[in-house]
């Protein structure tokens, strides 16, 4: 079989396995702000509360099939789920074609405590580190997104893997620990010169926590986005006239940030 085979192989995997991922982080995104069980219970449909079926659940093709409308009360479905579902999809394919090489290819010098670890587990940790921490991300811009704040242990999800892949690919240390300082300094730079919108206290530490660990998991190579992010969010909320407003635009950045940073890191 041709090294082609097994990229595509891979490549179609990753897709299909980002999808049913991108499922579960909508229902952690509508649950974990609300203090409900991410483990069990039904999904049900958020006018008539009918419970769904499983043929009502399958990522994006249900979405499709049913023309976006609840089959049991026709009401029409957000189609952000089918965006998450697709974006964590492409998300995920792109991550498993680069399987061991690019940000996921063994570390110059390996640490000697991970002699025992062949290459392909190697690469296998490192891409569930970052696709860990890239999905808790996801999920913590979209509850931002949504006017709600994100449950504290969300950040461990994200700081944990990231401290991890840093571990095993101890020639990264350096980059990543700059991209959390710097994301950090522009944030702090720009709340001290007042130019961020006035939103609750709440809010500001968890997008302050939020981008610092984006800078973390993407490193310096991914923060133009974050920085492109707060820039954007910042001057737009200087020509908002409601706050209301200006800390929506602030919140509607996040999630794209969050997106072109992954893509960022794994491209280049
Ligand atoms: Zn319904």
């Amino acid at each position: 079989m041709s090294d082609l085979f097994w990229v595509l192989y891979r490549i179609v995997f990753g897709a299909l396995f980002g999808l049913l991922i991108g499922s579960f982080l909508n229902v952690c995104i509508y649950r974990l702000p609300r203090h409900e069980t991410i483990v069990r219970g039904h999904s049900y449909c958020p006018h008539c509360r009918h419970e769904l079926a499983g043929a009502d659940l399958v990522p994006i093709f249900s979405y499709l099939f049913l023309r976006g409308r609840c089959r049991y009360c026709a009401q029409p479905i957000s189609p952000r789920y089918a965006r998450i579902e697709s974006a964590t999809g492409f998300i995920f394919a792109l991550t498993a074609g680069l399987w061991g090489s690019g940000p996921f290819a063994p570390a110059a010098d390996k640490p000697a405590w991970l002699a025992f670890l062949p290459d392909p587990g190697y690469s296998a940790l490192a891409i569930a580190c970052v696709l860990t921490a890239f999905s808790a991300l996801l999920v913590w811009s979209m509850i931002l997104f949504d006017g709600q704040l994100p449950p504290q242990t969300l950040y461990g999800f994200i700081l944990v893997p990231s401290l991890l892949r840093l571990a095993i690919q101890p020639d990264r240390i350096l980059l990543h620990l700059a991209g959390a300082a710097f994301a950090a300094a522009v944030w702090w730079l720009l709340e001290s010169l007042h130019l961020l919108p006035e939103s609750e206290r709440a809010n500001r530490r968890h997008i302050f926590t939020g981008l610092s660990l984006l800078g973390l998991t993407g490193g310096l190579i991914a923060l133009q986005p974050v920085m492109a992010a707060i820039l954007v969010a910042s001057v737009l909320a200087l020509l908002a006239k409601k706050p209301e407003r200006a800390s929506r635009l602030v919140h509607l950045f996040l999630p794209a940030a969050v997106l072109a940073s992954a893509v960022i890191w794994l491209v280049l």
